[in-house]
């Protein structure tokens, strides 16, 4: 399929009167849109919640746009708790799934009335010394072995660092339960940016039997299962788009297969997607700043991966258009480079793209989720603005660039940098 942006060249002229180029720019209409599928295709389950990792697209911008539509906030840090708190969401509207986490950062989630989703056995004693039990807890179930549909490796859990073994799974809402809990939820993240309609089906299968198995066993109420992120996006033009409602369908089926004849009908489904929330509606747009051949060819734009760490760190993937020239065909061979010292800092290598010239604008797309977000300040770069382009076509900045003062902020101790 054809990947075309959420914006053209003339819009883009007129936004960088008043932006410089770097920035982030997101899709107000597609993240409304998209949010009102989401609930749409699960209103089948009576309590379903999304909870928006906020860890991908952590502003309060979009996060209240999110609130709209009933979801809530998966946050992982204490910061993350602080910004759902300040954009009102509270109580059971926050879930804190974190591991290997700080003490202070459990205490600041029960006094907010975050529900704790636990990832650890060991965590239940640590919980307790710092701010006692609380009566609904979750844990982060980890079955282990390789996570596969038909014959396709999705993921390896076995290597992954979260979550509770099965043994410590019924051994540990066993004590949770000898200590009170009156509601469990049951949670796994065992595939990442799945791009079939099959993963959350899957998912649900396992965790809907779990669940079943230590309701019986232990007499728990299993009130919320959770089936966390994982839904992925077609970040290259031949990939296929999931499907939510076929999606939801998988997930029901098993629900009326597993959880209803178990007496379990009245479990909510919850999720924590990010990137399929929020990734297609947001892109890096970029200027085309210098060409250089030497033994390849290049293309050296204004951003770099400070801005967009996602090719450089794991060699993703993300489709780049070049604003006017969309239906230009793709006859030169580029390496797109932003201009860190390090030679992985590139957004695209030996790609085929129209004939760039300097000043033309470049829309790198899907950066809408674990983008800004990921950003850093290696080489002293700073990170960009984030611009929301609303449903009326106006543009409203939602986070200001940074500036050198923010860079220099952490020496204000010091009186070397007078601003
Ligand atoms: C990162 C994360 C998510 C979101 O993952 P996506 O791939 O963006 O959907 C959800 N839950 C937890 C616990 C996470 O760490």
């Amino acid at each position: 399929m054809k990947k075309t942006p959420f914006v053209n060249l003339e819009q883009i002229q007129e936004i960088t009167k008043t932006y410089p180029t770097p920035f982030h720019l997101y899709d107000e209409k597609g993240i409304r849109e998209n949010a009102a599928r989401l609930y749409d295709a699960f209103s089948w389950n009576k309590g379903f919640k999304e909870y928006f990792a906020v860890k991908a697209t952590p502003n309060p911008f979009i996060l209240q746009i999110l609130q709209e539509y009933g979801c809530g906030c998966d946050c992982s840090s204490l910061t993350e708790l602080m910004m759902a708190d300040a954009c009102g969401f509270s109580g059971r509207d926050i879930m804190f799934s974190s591991n290997d986490t700080p003490a202070e950062e459990f205490a600041f989630a029960r006094k907010i009335g975050a529900t704790i989703n636990l990832d650890d056995i060991t965590h239940i004693d640590f919980l307790e010394q710092i701010c006692g039990i609380p009566e609904v807890i979750s844990c982060r179930y980890n079955p282990g072995g390789i996570f596969k549909i038909s014959n396709d490796i999705m993921d390896n859990p076995g290597e992954a660092k979260y979550g509770f073994t099965t043994e410590q799974l019924f051994e540990g809402m066993r004590i949770l339960r000898d200590k009170g809990v009156k509601e469990f939820g049951l949670h796994a993240f065992l595939a990442s940016n799945t791009v079939t309609n099959e993963y959350y089906p899957l998912l649900a299968k396992v965790l809907f039997e779990t669940a079943v198995k230590l309701h019986e066993e232990l007499g728990i109420h299993i009130g919320f299962i959770n089936l966390s992120g994982g839904i992925g996006i077609p970040y290259r033009p031949d990939q296929e788009p999931n499907d939510i409602y076929e999606i939801s369908r998988g997930v029901k089926k098993v629900y009326d297969e597993i959880l209803v004849p178990a007496g379990m009908g009245d479990v909510s489904l919850c999720t924590e997607l990010g990137r399929y929330m929020l990734a297609p509606y947001g892109c890096l747009v970029t200027k085309a700043i210098h060409e250089k051949h030497t033994h390849k060819e290049y293309i050296g734009v204004d951003a770099c991966a400070a801005n967009l760490m996602r090719p450089a760190m794991y060699g993703a993937y993300h489709h780049i258009t070049v604003l006017g020239k969309e239906d230009a065909p793709c006859d030169h061979k580029y390496d797109v480079t932003g201009s860190l010292c390090e030679n992985n800092d590139k957004f695209a290598v030996d790609r085929m793209l129209p004939e760039i010239e300097i000043g033309d604008y470049l829309v790198i797309h899907d950066t809408g989720a674990h983008g800004y977000s990921m950003g850093y300040n290696y080489n002293g770069r700073l990170r960009s603005a984030e611009l929301l382009l609303k449903e009326d076509g106006s543009v409203k900045m939602i986070r200001r660039a940074e500036t050198p003062r923010d860079y220099f902020a952490t020496f204000d101790f010091t009186g070397l940098f007078k601003h």
